[in-house]
């Protein structure tokens, strides 16, 4: 990047940041172990002093933006700002340094909680019972689909087909995909919902499950799951929930009670873990009762006052993931839920729902409303008026917010709307902070309006100015 320097680049020969005792062991000859051509070769490593490290390292994370930086309204990924309580917990040694391979008689207090969170994620989602296992949403979503083809192979039947709405997630038709099925696409209709005729002409005796998240990615409940699970029921069929969008419904509605019959739930995005960065995340996956021995293997269950790994599962699809899940996660999960209590976390959900409706209002003139009913814990905007009276499009948009010192939100996603800009703003920001974005974004209209170059080439205060994102992707340069 332009302006910063690699940190080879600040190397002067000779300059030490850290000095060896000398050696009072006897020397070996090492030629057999590491090979000849690597002996008697100084390494190719940068001379610096240990300030020039700190520096160096203080300055690129000065460049990253998080949500302890500020506002983050990346729809879909539910943003939120995550107490620092919680890593306290994760970080205790007790459980940090707990050995995978340690008997069970020595980890009862990790085993508990384990047990706890696969119940308070029965009670909060209507499901039966849980595994910890997976490590994201996409890899619950694999877990998930694989427990439904196994089950309906167990039951003798061949079904080749699952059906994706227009408005899904990649991640649902790439883990159709992935487990071998056919993706049927439904087309959403004019209210951005499943459109209902549709469905019950895609479903047929082939169809395996339905994968949806609810409220969907317009940010808008399916007010029809009820016939929605009928017609997939109706014809042997499962119904999957993707459980990315939890934030908005928590202890007010329950996918078990809509009649999905099996949902993971992304801990890291509901349940407060700091993401984004690639990890570790956690996808813990919830079946009713008739699935449960098809579950990965272990479970955590108890007998009498112990807690034990249950490898007793028939069916099971296998193991999902070495030992039992992205562990820390789900004791930061742990934490926040039982800091919440079951009002807190209702609580946290209404004021999610609450804050994006506000910020909709906000910005109400500025974008075009794919639809215009109310929201639940997100919505999209189109920039299509934008594109036609300015040639502006989301991307600049989002570039351009940069520089006001936000994040930009999710754009063109969903697919089915043009220009989108998918705004999640969570229950954990302040009224002065949403009005702040919002007048922010006037501010980029009247911009759009007296100076559109301005965004184009937008941002201007960042240390990388607009990237050129097809050369990044087809000429990748990943090495120094
Ligand atoms: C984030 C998300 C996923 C994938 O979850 P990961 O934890 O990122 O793997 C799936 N569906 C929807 C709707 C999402 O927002």
């Amino acid at each position: 990047m332009k302006g910063t320097p690699l940190v080879f680049e600040k190397s002067q020969p000779g300059r030490e940041g850290f000095r060896l005792e000398k050696a009072d062991v006897p020397e070996i000859d090492l030629t057999n172990t590491i090979g000849e051509e690597l002996l008697g070769r100084e390494p190719d490593l940068p001379e610096v002093s240990e300030v020039d490290v700190v520096r160096h390292y203080t300055g690129l994370s000065d460049m990253n933006f998080g949500v302890d930086n500020g506002f983050y309204p990346l729809g879909s990924c539910t943003m939120k700002y995550n107490p620092k309580i919680n890593e306290e917990i994760a970080a205790i040694p007790n459980f940090s340094e707990l050995h995978p391979y340690a008997p069970e008689e020595l980890c009862q207090g990790t085993l508990e909680i384990m047990y706890r969170m696969q119940k308070y994620l029965c009670e909060i989602t209507g499901m039966d019972y849980f595994t910890l296992q997976p490590a994201a949403g996409a890899h619950g979503e694999l877990t998930g689909i694989l427990i439904i083809k196994k089950y309906l192979e167990a039951s003798g039947k061949n079904r080749t087909k699952i059906i994706v709405p227009d408005s899904s997630h990649g991640t649902n038709p790439a883990t159709a995909k992935e487990s071998g099925f056919e993706i049927i696409k439904v087309r959403s209709g004019k209210d951005g919902l499943v459109d209902i005729s549709e469905l019950q002409k895609a479903v047929d005796e082939d169809v395996a499950a339905l994968m949806l998240t609810n409220p969907n990615t317009l940010g808008l409940f399916e007010k029809n799951i009820l016939e929605i699970s009928h017609i997939l029921h109706e014809k042997g069929a499962l119904l999957y929930y993707d459980g990315a969008n939890l934030n908005a419904i928590m202890g007010i509605a329950r996918p078990g009670d809509m009649g999905f019959d099996v949902v993971h739930v992304n801990l890291h995005k509901t349940f407060s873990t700091p993401h984004g960065g690639g990890g570790p995340g956690a996808g813990p996956v919830g079946v009713k009762a008739f699935l449960r021995d098809f579950l990965p293997k272990p479970i955590v269950e108890k007998k009498g006052d112990k807690y034990f790994l249950n490898y007793d599962l028939p069916h099971s699809i296998g193991r999902m993931k070495a030992f039992y899940g992205n562990t820390g996660v789900i004791l930061k999960a742990y934490a926040y839920i039982r800091s919440l209590g079951a009002g807190g976390l209702r609580e946290a959900s209404e004021v999610a729902v609450l804050n994006a409706n506000y910020l909709k209002k906000q910005l109400a003139d500025l974008f075009e409303w794919p639809t215009d009913s109310i929201c639940k814990h997100e919505f999209v905007a189109s920039a299509a008026n934008w594109k036609e009276k300015y040639g502006i499009r989301a991307l600049d948009i989002a570039k351009r917010l940069l520089d006001f010192g936000f994040h930009p939100p999710t754009i063109y996603f969903p697919l089915i709307v043009e220009e989108a800009l998918m705004i999640e703003p969570t229950e954990t920001e302040s009224r002065e902070t949403l009005d702040a974005f919002a007048d922010a974004l006037r501010r980029i209209f009247e911009e759009a309006r007296e100076n559109p170059d301005l965004l184009r080439k937008a941002p201007h205060h960042m240390p990388s100015k607009r990237v050129d994102e097809v050369k990044a992707a087809r000429e990748m340069k990943l090495k120094y």
